[in-house]
């Protein structure tokens, strides 16, 4: 089983080395690579061998790049430019014209200038911890062949259009920015199976979210996200959801469906709890009430004892989902959330609908309770937390 951790920033991290395949790079290697970090910079490209240059943390504020000849610049795929003080891509960057890999992180960057749509081979383009915003790409920047960005640790207030038009995007990356929508135009990403918006001011999940056939990873933690939109159940290949620290109060009936879902972090949600002390019920006709007691002490009726549309009132009675109750409703119900098992895994709190607000006491008191009932009701409030945080 797969198992994503949820701290924002590993996430980020984890997602993106499994899209990069380089998982293995244990911390022993990190080390070596801080200890090269301190060569210079033409033996550090030696060292490191070829197909890559780490030009690292050498406090750059220009990329000269006379000392390098032609066969390196030509055989380089993978260039490393983090944590320098570059303002804006240098444009000496292109002359590394087979680069596919490229990481320009912790920069201070602010624009990505048109240069980079040379790189044609460019398949990744990390660019995390910058002040880059929707201002700062250049306007064909959706017709690179990117399959992976990252723009966590941005200044965007929205996902640019040019990025939803990188048809070949595996992972997008746009963690702890100033988001506070996701386009309908998501939808257009059809490659996409890592969506990573962890962190921002997001207020709903729009359901093209759901036309995502290959999404296997969908974090939208420490967002304002209110309500799940019962489309994601679309999402067959969905196999991690965050959706901590967010605004919640249930979840769809419908998740349910998403069976091969391996993990969902759902703490830091108002779920439960808060929900049922803010539940409203209006009180129930005398009509209502009357049929709920003929419908709940089965008083025998036909045709021939009531008028037709008393008779088809009364066949529109819902059963009471609580086991206890036994009883039945007609409009007025109160909404409730109640704990449901999702493929032996999770504890989910969905969405129900009771009778009464008296259902949802713990004293009702049918001895022919089932265990799921048994449970839901004598669960204290603390275990309830531990199922959640759990
Ligand atoms: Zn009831």
């Amino acid at each position: 089983m797969l198992v994503l951790y949820v701290k924002n920033r590993q996430l980020v991290e984890l997602s993106h080395a499994l899209t990069l395949n380089v998982l293995s790079e244990t911390f022993a290697e990190l080390q070596k690579r801080k200890k090269i970090a301190k060569m210079e910079s033409h033996e550090r490209a030696a060292a490191l061998g070829d197909g890559v240059l780490d030009f690292s943390r050498l406090g750059l504020n220009t990329l000269s790049i006379d000392s390098i000849t032609d066969r390196r610049k030509r055989d380089t795929k993978q260039l490393y430019l983090s944590y320098n003080r570059l303002a804006s891509l240098p444009s000496s960057v292109t002359l590394f014209f087979n680069l596919e890999f490229l990481d320009i992180s912790n920069n201070g960057l602010s624009f990505i200038c048109e240069d980079i749509m040379r790189l044609t081979k460019l398949k990744t383009l990390i660019a995390k911890n910058n002040r880059l915003d929707e201002f700062s790409l250049p306007k064909e920047f959706g017709s690179l062949q990117l399959e992976v960005l990252n723009f966590s640790g941005n200044r965007f207030e929205e996902i640019p259009l040019q990025c939803t038009k990188l048809l070949r995007l595996q992972s997008l990356s746009l963690g702890g920015n100033r988001l506070k929508s996701i386009p309908a135009e998501i939808e257009n990403l059809t490659s996409l199976e890592m969506l990573y918006l962890g962190g921002n001011l997001i207020s709903a999940i729009p359901p093209e979210v759901a036309n995502l056939p290959y999404l296997t990873y969908l974090v939208l933690c420490d967002n304002r996200i209110q309500s799940v939109p019962p489309q994601l159940t679309r999402l067959h290949s969905l196999r991690s959801l965050s959706l901590h620290n967010n605004l919640l109060t249930y979840l769809p009936r419908e998740i349910l469906s998403l069976v091969h879902l391996q993990e969902l972090s759902l703490r830091g949600n108002p779920l439960v709890v808060r929900f049922v002390k803010e539940m409203t019920y209006d009180p129930p006709s005398l009509l209502e009430l009357a049929g709920r007691t003929i419908k709940s002490r089965n008083l025998l009726y036909s045709p021939f004892d009531l008028p037709a549309n008393l008779v088809r009132y009364l066949d529109l009675a819902s059963k009471c989902p609580n086991p206890k109750c036994a009883g039945v409703y007609f409009d007025s119900c109160v909404r409730q959330i109640k704990f449901v098992d999702f493929c032996g895994k999770y504890r989910l709190p969905l969405m129900h609908y009771l009778c009464s607000p008296e259902c949802t006491s713990p004293c009702s008191s049918n001895p022919q309770s089932d265990a799921e009932s048994e449970e839901e009701n004598s669960v204290p409030a603390d275990r309830l937390q531990r199922v959640l945080l759990g």
